[in-house]
C-alpha cells in the first residue's frame, strides 16, 4: 500500500502529494486524513495523508516508509482533504498552509530526538559495558528517551552515550511529539464480577488499615472514581490504592479526560420562544433550505435586536433534529459569555466553543468533541469553519461583514467563502446575517437564483417594535471654533453628566486602538517613527515606551527631540488610556472601564470586565471596536462616538462602509431594553453620506450612495481584487522583480485577450496596476511593493498569479523577492 503524503513544509517548490509506502502494522489503520511523521530530507517531518494507491509510479526500492502513525483516528476527514486542495488553488498557498489551518494549534507537532537501544545491539551486556545499569534502564523505557532529557540526566555519561551511538549500540531516532497531549487521569475501578467482600478483605493484612477502608469505600460506591477524587473523598494515599491494585483487588487505568472551559458552570436552560411573524417568515426559508439537499446560501439582512439570534437558535434545532450538523461563527470579539450562554441554554452539552481565549488545550478538546461526534454544535471564530462535522446542515454566519473572517496571514482564506464551498460539498444551508452586510453579500443575495427565489431575508423591524435610538450628530468643527478644545463636545460631557446623575451607564466608542498616539516634537515637528518599518511609533503610557506596532521595536519616550533637541516633545492623539485620564478629570470619582487590546490580554479579562459593567460596577465602558458587537446591557442609555473620522480617513476603499457599519452596531448598543437610548456621534466630517445615513439608520440610502462611488472607481462588488505585495532588504533587487512581475502578468493576460480596462465592456476583463511602493513602504527591514489586481468575469486569476510569480521564486538565492498573494483583500492598504 502506498500513502500519498502532503508534508510540512512550506514552500512552493514542495508544494505537492509525495508517496510512501504503507508498513503492514499500520495498513488496517491509516486512511486519507491521517497525520503521520515521514523521512524527509534527513529528517522526519509531520504529514497528511491525502490519498493511498496500490502502487506508485516511482521507483520501489526508492520509496521510504511511514515512520509513524500519529493519531488513532484521522484527524481530517475527505470532504477537508478536498476542501483544502480547493483552498490552494483559490488562494495560491501551499497544500499544508490550507490542511494545518484546519486542525487545532496542538496537531502541530514538533520533531523530537529519542534515542534507544538498538535492534542490532549485542544481548551480552558485557558488549555495553561502556554504558552503566542506570543508563540502561532508562534506555530500555518504551520508545527510548530524548536525547536532551538523557543528557540534562546523565551529564557525566554525555561521551559513553556519543561512543555507543557511533558504534551503533544506540540508535537515534526522530518522531514527532504534538506540543499538547490529551490529559489523562488515573480511575480506579471496583473488582470486576461479583466477589465476596469476605474474601476481598482476607487478603489484606489486619493492620493495613488504610487500604482496608479505601477497599471498604470503592466497594461501596462500587463504579469507577477517579484517582485524586477518591483520595479526597475516602482519604488515604495513593500509596496504599496501588497496594490494593498490586493485590489485584481494584485495576487502575489511565482514561482520557476532556479539559472543558465551562466544566462547572450551571447554563440555564432556555426554551424556543413563540417567534414574530416576521421571525417566522425568515425561520420557514431557513428551515426549508437545511432540509433541502441542496446547497443554499441565504442573507439575513435583520436590524440590531430583531431578534436574529433567536432564529439562529430554532433553525439549528431543527437542523439537528434532522440529523444533521450545524456550524455557528462569530466575530472573535463578539463571542462574549452572552452570546456562548444562548447558545449552550438552548443546546446545552451538544454545543462545541472554541474561541482564542482557551488554551490550545481545550481548543483540542472542544475540537475533538466534533471529530468524535459528541457534540452537533460548534460555535466559534474564523477557523470554527473547518469543525470536522460528517453531515452538516446549515452554518450560519453571524455579522457576516466582519472583516475578522478573512484570515491575514496565510492561508489567507475568508471564513464566509470557506462556508459556501463546504455547503456545497454537504448540500448544506449557508446563513450570513447583518444589520449591515457587506456590499459583496448583498449584491450576491440581491441576485435571484434560478428559480426566482430571492436570497435576501429582510427583518426591517426590532423583536419588541422599540425605536432604534435617536442618534445626535455632533461637528467637532464648531466646538472648536466656540473655543471648547476638549475631545468632549459640549453635548457629549452633558449627556454624560446626566447619566452619572440618574445612574445611568454609558458605552463610549474610540475608534481604533491606541490610534495617534504618536509622538512629535512642537518645535520642529519631527515624529518618531520606526527604525525597521515605515510607520509612526505607538506610545504606551502604562510601560511609558514607544513601540511599533508590526515588528515590536520597543525605545524609550525621548526626553528631547533626537532632531533639534528641543523640551517641547510630547505624545498627541486619543489612545484610549487618553480618554481615560479626561475622564477622570472631567468628572471626579466616574468609574471607568477600559477595553482594549491592552486590558484584555489576560485570559478572561474580557469576560471578567463585562461582567463588572454588567453588574453595574462602572459608570462607563470605554474602548476600542470591542465595545461595539453584540453586547446587550439593559441600564446603557447613552453610546457616544468620540471620533467617528479615524476610520473614515483611512486611504482604504471600504473606509465608508467601515465606518457606516462601526456607527450602526455601536448606535445598536443603547437602549435595548425598557429605558430608551440615546446616540452622540462627534466627527469632522457631518455631512460624509457614511456617517449621515449611520444616524439615520438606513442601511439602503447608505448602499445606493456607496454602490454609486464603487462603481465609479471600478471596486468590488464591481469587480473583484487581489493584492500582491513583494518585498526584500535591496530595493534595488525588488523594483526589478516586481516590474517582472507585473510584466508576465500584463502578457499572460494580453495573450488570453482579457487586458484592457473595466469599463470596456468585454465580460472577462483584467487591469494590473503597479507596481507602486506600498502604504507601508518598508517593514521589518524589507521594502515592500505591490500590484493591485482587478478582474471581472470567470477568469482563473490563481493560474496565472502561479505562473507570473514563478520567475521570481527561481531568482538565484539572495535576489529572490518574497511574494505574498492576498486574493479578495480585505484592506489594500
Ligand atoms: P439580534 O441578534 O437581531 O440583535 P436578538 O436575537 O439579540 O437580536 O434579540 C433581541 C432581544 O429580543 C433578545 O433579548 C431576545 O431574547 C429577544 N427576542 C428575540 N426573539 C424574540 C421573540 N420571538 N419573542 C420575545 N423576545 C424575543
Ligand atoms: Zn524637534
Ligand atoms: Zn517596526
Amino acid at each position: 500500500m502506498i500513502a500519498k503524503v502532503i508534508v510540512d513544509v512550506p514552500s512552493r517548490q514542495t508544494d505537492r502529494p509525495f508517496d510512501y509506502a504503507v508498513p503492514r502494522d499500520m495498513e488496517p489503520w491509516i486512511e486519507p486524513g491521517s497525520r503521520v511523521g515521514v523521512p524527509f530530507g534527513g529528517r522526519v517531518l509531520q504529514g497528511f495523508v491525502i490519498g493511498l494507491a496500490d502502487e506508485s509510479e516511482f521507483d520501489a526500492k526508492r520509496i521510504k516508509p511511514v515512520a509513524e502513525l500519529l493519531d488513532p483516528v484521522p484527524p481530517l476527514l475527505p470532504d477537508l482533504i478536498e476542501l483544502a486542495r480547493w483552498m490552494s488553488d483559490k488562494y495560491v498557498c501551499t497544500w499544508i498552509a490550507a490542511l494545518q489551518a484546519m486542525v487545532p494549534s496542538a496537531l502541530k507537532g514538533k520533531a523530537e530526538r529519542f534515542v534507544t537501544l538498538s535492534n542490532e545491539a549485542p544481548d551480552d551486556n558485557g558488549a555495553l559495558s561502556g554504558l552503566p545499569e542506570e543508563l540502561l534502564q532508562w534506555l530500555n523505557k518504551d520508545g527510548g528517551v530524548k536525547l536532551d532529557v538523557l543528557l540534562g540526566r546523565f551529564p557525566h555519561y554525555a561521551g559513553a552515550v556519543k561512543q555507543a551511538l557511533k558504534a551503533g549500540m544506540l540508535e537515534e531516532k526522530t518522531s514527532i511529539h504534538d506540543r499538547v497531549g490529551i490529559r489523562k487521569v488515573l480511575t480506579v475501578y471496583p473488582p470486576e464480577g461479583s466477589s465476596d467482600p469476605e474474601r476481598l478483605f482476607a487478603s489484606l493484612p489486619a493492620r493495613a488499615g488504610k487500604q482496608r477502608e479505601l477497599l471498604a469505600y470503592i466497594l461501596r460506591n462500587n463504579e469507577p472514581i477517579p484517582l485524586q477524587r477518591l483520595l479526597a473523598e475516602a482519604g488515604g494515599s495513593a500509596g496504599s490504592v496501588r497496594a490494593l491494585a498490586d493485590k489485584g483487588l481494584v485495576t487502575i487505568r489511565e482514561e482520557e479526560s476532556k479539559r472543558d472551559p465551562y466544566a462547572g458552570r450551571e447554563f440555564k436552560r432556555t426554551e424556543p420562544l413563540p417567534l414574530t411573524p416576521g421571525q417566522q417568515d425568515v425561520y420557514g426559508r431557513i428551515a426549508g433550505a437545511v432540509e433541502s439537499p441542496e446547497p443554499k446560501v441565504m442573507l439575513l439582512h435583520g436590524v440590531t435586536g430583531s431578534g436574529k439570534t433567536e432564529v439562529y437558535l430554532q433553525a439549528i434545532h431543527h437542523c439537528l433534529t434532522l440529523g444533521k450538523q450545524a456550524i455557528v461563527l462569530v466575530p472573535e470579539i463578539s463571542l462574549t459569555p452572552q452570546m456562548v450562554e444562548r447558545f449552550k441554554g438552548r443546546f446545552g452539552d451538544a454545543v462545541a466553543v472554541m474561541h482564542s481565549r482557551l488554551s490550545h488545550g481545550e481548543r483540542y478538546d472542544e475540537w475533538r468533541k466534533i471529530r468524535s461526534g459528541a457534540v452537533q454544535v460548534a460555535i466559534g471564530a474564523r477557523s470554527a469553519v473547518f469543525a470536522p462535522f460528517e453531515r452538516i446542515g446549515l452554518i450560519i454566519i453571524d455579522e457576516e461583514h466582519e472583516s475578522s473572517y478573512k484570515q491575514e496571514e496565510t492561508p489567507k482564506y475568508h471564513a464566509r467563502d470557506v462556508a459556501v464551498k463546504r455547503a456545497k460539498q454537504h448540500g448544506a444551508a449557508v446563513v450570513l446575517g447583518s444589520a449591515t452586510p457587506s456590499l459583496e453579500s448583498y449584491a450576491a443575495a440581491s441576485r435571484t437564483s434560478p428559480g426566482g427565489e430571492s436570497m435576501l431575508l429582510p427583518m426591517p423591524e426590532r423583536v419588541h417594535g422599540g425605536p432604534l435610538p435617536p442618534v445626535r450628530i455632533v461637528d467637532m468643527r464648531g466646538e472648536l471654533m466656540s473655543g471648547n478644545r476638549s475631545m468632549f463636545s459640549r453635548s457629549l460631557h452633558q449627556a454624560l453628566e446626566e447619566r452619572l446623575a440618574r445612574g445611568e451607564q454609558s458605552v463610549l466608542l474610540l475608534n481604533r486602538r491606541g490610534y495617534s498616539t504618536f509622538v512629535m516634537c512642537r518645535s520642529c515637528g519631527y515624529s518618531a517613527t520606526c527604525p525597521h518599518c515605515d510607520i509612526s511609533l505607538t506610545y504606551h503610557r502604562k510601560s511609558g515606551v514607544l513601540r511599533c506596532h508590526y515588528c515590536g521595536h520597543a525605545e524609550p519616550l525621548p526626553a528631547s527631540c533626537p532632531s533639534c533637541g528641543s523640551e517641547h516633545i510630547r505624545y498627541f492623539g486619543t489612545g484610549t488610556q487618553r480618554v481615560e485620564e479626561e475622564l477622570a478629570k472631567l468628572f471626579p470619582g466616574i468609574r471607568v472601564i477600559r477595553m482594549d487590546v491592552d486590558t484584555t490580554s489576560e485570559k478572561n479579562a474580557h469576560e471578567k470586565l463585562l461582567k463588572q459593567f454588567g453588574d453595574r460596577e462602572a459608570d462607563v465602558l470605554l474602548g476600542t471596536q470591542m465595545v461595539a458587537k453584540g453586547l446587550d446591557f439593559p441600564y446603557v442609555t447613552l453610546v457616544g462616538v468620540i471620533a467617528a473620522d479615524t476610520s473614515l480617513n483611512l486611504p482604504d476603499f471600504r473606509a465608508g462602509e467601515r465606518t457606516f457599519q462601526l456607527l450602526t452596531q455601536v448606535a445598536g448598543r443603547a437602549g435595548r431594553h425598557h429605558l430608551p437610548g440615546e446616540v452622540i456621534i462627534q466627527t469632522y466630517a457631518p455631512e460624509h453620506y457614511a456617517i449621515a445615513a449611520a444616524q439615520r439608520h438606513d442601511y439602503a440610502a447608505f448602499l445606493a450612495e456607496e454602490l454609486k462611488h464603487r462603481s465609479l472607481l471600478a471596486y468590488p462588488p464591481y469587480c473583484r481584487l487581489v493584492l500582491v505585495t513583494m518585498s526584500h532588504e535591496q530595493i534595488g533587487v525588488l523594483a526589478p522583480a516586481a516590474e517582472q512581475f507585473a510584466g508576465e502578468l500584463r502578457a499572460l493576460a494580453g495573450a488570453a485577450g482579457y487586458l484592457g480596462p473595466l469599463d470596456g465592456g468585454r465580460p472577462k476583463t483584467m487591469e494590473v496596476l503597479g507596481p507602486t511602493a506600498s502604504p507601508i513602504a518598508k517593514m521589518k527591514d524589507r521594502y515592500r511593493f505591490q500590484c493591485v489586481i482587478k478582474y471581472r468575469g470567470n477568469i482563473d486569476i490563481s493560474s496565472m498569479l502561479r505562473a507570473a510569480s514563478k520567475p521570481l521564486m527561481e531568482a538565484p538565492a539572495g535576489r529572490q523577492a518574497q511574494i505574498s498573494i492576498d486574493i479578495d483583500p480585505q484592506m489594500i492598504l
